[in-house]
């Protein structure tokens, strides 16, 4: 199963999401209609600001598409042989932090203010 095929290659060293990236990142860009954040240093980059989902600490194992209930998360390659997720149906989410809970990698870090305000047209959207 994809799961357990890609949890053979968690990162040992993978460095959870740093929760203050919309205070201290900066945005360079957008992928595909939602924001990218730059690490001011580093190479590093976040997808999402209601959904934020740190690529390189990212290890692929696709268990929060499996789990978001209005299907925020597509795949998403960063042309390195590296997969990992993009938030890129932030607007639509609830809120209600399955994936962050789930997340082996501690990749998401969910803008508690931010989401959907209209859950019910959500849903149904993804149903
Ligand atoms: S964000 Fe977390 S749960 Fe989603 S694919 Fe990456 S490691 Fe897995
Ligand atoms: S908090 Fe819930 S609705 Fe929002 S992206 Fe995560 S799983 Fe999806």
């Amino acid at each position: 199963m994809r799961v357990a095929f890609f949890s053979k290659f968690i990162k040992q060293n993978s460095v959870p999401i740093d929760k203050s990236f919309r205070e201290t990142w900066r945005i360079i860009g957008q992928y595909k209609g939602i924001s990218v954040w730059r690490h001011p240093e580093r190479e590093e980059y976040i997808h999402g600001s209601v959904v934020g989902v740190c690529i390189s600490s990212c290890i692929g194992c696709l268990k929060c598409i499996d789990a978001c209930p209005t299907n925020v998360f597509v795949e998403f390659h960063d042309g390195q042989e590296h997969l990992a997720v993009s938030p890129e149906r932030e607007h639509d989410c609830i809120l209600c932090f399955a994936c962050e809970l789930l997340c082996p990698a501690q990749a998401i870090h969910i803008e508690q203010n931010g989401g959907s305000s209209d859950t019910l047209d959500s849903l149904l959207r993804s149903a």
